[in-house]
């Protein structure tokens, strides 16, 4: 995977958020303003419309009550008064040959037309067209409409208004669709960067870690907004890669560290051996005593590898249906001998039954490293009791002894690998007993607490859930 800026900006999702952004906010003004422009032109339409029509109505009055005469001198009249260029009146017999009209001479290109005279005698009131004149600039609403005797009424009249309304709507339009282009692709893109700017400060610290630096984290804005979301998963996930590495380099120096003991002792008793042993009984002695070490060492590792495994969540194959009271006595019965031979009363405060589901094999481990640990730490004399109770879907296994306890310093540190207290260094034990426990308890989605006096012994309370 490349870690290079893409240097082509068209390949930027801020570039194509810009673009869909201008070209939605340009579609959506066009539309607006076709939408003005029809609604302007329509009522301005209506508007010639009806002074058309109420023209009808004063000649059709007139010819009812002063004849055809006085049709002709008004409309003459009429005309002039409202300028020759803008009206002209028209009286045409049935078939649309003209009877008599007002001044035509700016109007000669502009015939009958047959079909609205047939339309109108048919019995539609009146019959409306727009016309376009050649060499003129703006169009004629004509009208024709009967008038009484078989006479045709034709009115015409220039939409001056409206084609000086289109002039300054197509000036408007293109000044107003320019700027808004521009602002719309300004404002997109400004938006875009301000959505993405998160992204891009989650890519950069991406990139930074990449160059080794884990502890770097992406800002979190206060809007709690996807990006806020994606900034706190990305942290999230840092903080357990963090965890993680900082795990594995302590385990592998742990491990450095560990082994280095049982092998340079396997090293030391062979170089003994090889230098002072004389008798066969030498050589024995030493086969049992690397036996001894190889088997520590073999502890060790198959723990470890168990801790990693349950700690990483592996899918368990053995999880089954249990009983947690018989598991403990189990374990007790099983420690007994030790208990015995270091003079130390080992009990159990249990009653009935507690169904479990769990990981028999790795349960069992636990709770044999925790009463093997009290048996270990106790004087001889002492005692150690294991309880089980088991209330509301929960369990709680809780082992104390009265033994040795454990130093206040000691205490935040025993469940981490390989750490052995002080005073423990004496006892057999390679510090990996309560890291293996912890691990268990947190894979059955419990936990390990534990109280402790020094001198006076320790409790460790196991839940399980
Ligand atoms: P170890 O192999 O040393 O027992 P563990 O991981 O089991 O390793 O325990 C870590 C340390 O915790 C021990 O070294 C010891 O100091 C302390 N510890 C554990 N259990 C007890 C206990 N029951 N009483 C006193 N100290 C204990």
């Amino acid at each position: 995977m490349s870690s290079k800026r893409p240097t082509d900006l068209r390949h930027t999702l801020a570039f194509r958020l810009t673009l869909w952004y201008a070209a939605i906010f340009t579609l959506s003004s066009i539309l607006a303003f076709f939408f003005f422009y029809f609604l302007v032109t329509t009522v301005m339409e209506e508007q010639t419309d009806r002074e058309l029509l109420n023209q009808v109505g004063k000649f059709s009055t007139l010819l009812r009550t002063e004849g055809l005469e006085a049709v002709k001198s008004v409309a003459v009249a009429e005309s002039r008064a409202g300028g020759v260029k803008k009206t002209f009146f028209r009286l045409l017999y049935r078939d649309g040959r003209v009877f008599s009209s007002t001044n035509m001479s700016y109007w000669q290109a502009l015939g009958v037309n047959l079909n609205a005279i047939e339309e109108i005698l048919k019995g539609t009131p009146h019959f409306y067209e727009t016309i376009s004149i050649p060499d003129r600039r703006e169009k004629v609403r004509v009208l024709y409409s009967v008038i009484g005797r078989g006479m045709v009424l034709q009115i015409g009249q220039a939409m001056e208004l409206q084609s000086q309304f289109i002039e300054a709507f197509k000036r408007i339009f293109i000044i107003t669709m320019s700027i808004l282009l521009l602002a719309s692709a300004a404002i997109g893109w400004f938006m875009a960067r301000r959505a993405l700017s998160g992204v891009e400060a989650v890519t950069s610290t991406a990139r930074r870690i990449s160059k080794d630096d884990l502890e770097t984290r992406v800002p979190v804005n206060r809007r709690g907004d996807e990006i806020a979301q994606l900034a706190t998963t990305f942290n999230q996930m840092l903080d357990r890669i963090e965890k993680l590495v900082t795990g594995m380099k302590e385990m592998s120096d742990n491990i450095a560290h560990d082994l280095r003991s049982p092998i340079t002792r396997i090293r030391g008793i062979a170089e003994v051996t090889m230098t002072t042993g004389t008798s066969l009984e030498d050589y024995e002695s030493m086969a049992a005593s690397i036996i001894e070490e190889c088997d520590r060492l073999l502890d060790m590792i198959n723990t470890m590898l168990v801790i990693s495994e349950v700690e990483a969540g592996v899918e368990t194959t053995s999880v089954e249906d249990l009983d947690l009271c018989r598991l403990v006595e189990d374990a007790c019965e099983l420690l007994q001998p030790i208990a015995e031979d270091k003079n130390v009363i080992l009990r159990t405060d249990i009653s009935g039954s507690c169904p479990y589901r769990g990981d028999i094999r790795k349960l069992q481990r636990m709770i044999a490293n925790l009463i093997d640990n009290a048996i270990k730490y106790t004087a001889t004399g002492g005692s150690v009791t294991a309880a089980v109770t088991c209330a509301g879907g929960s369990a709680t296994i809780r082992i104390s002894d009265t033994g040795i306890g454990i130093p206040s310093d000691d205490l935040p540190h025993i469940f981490e690998r390989f750490y052995r207290g002080d005073r423990s260094r004496s006892e057999r034990g390679i510090g990996l007993g309560l890291s293996l426990a912890r691990a268990v308890a947190r894979s059955h989605g419990g936990d390990i607490t534990v109280t402790s006096r020094p001198g006076e012994g320790s409790t460790f309370i196991v839940t399980l859930r």
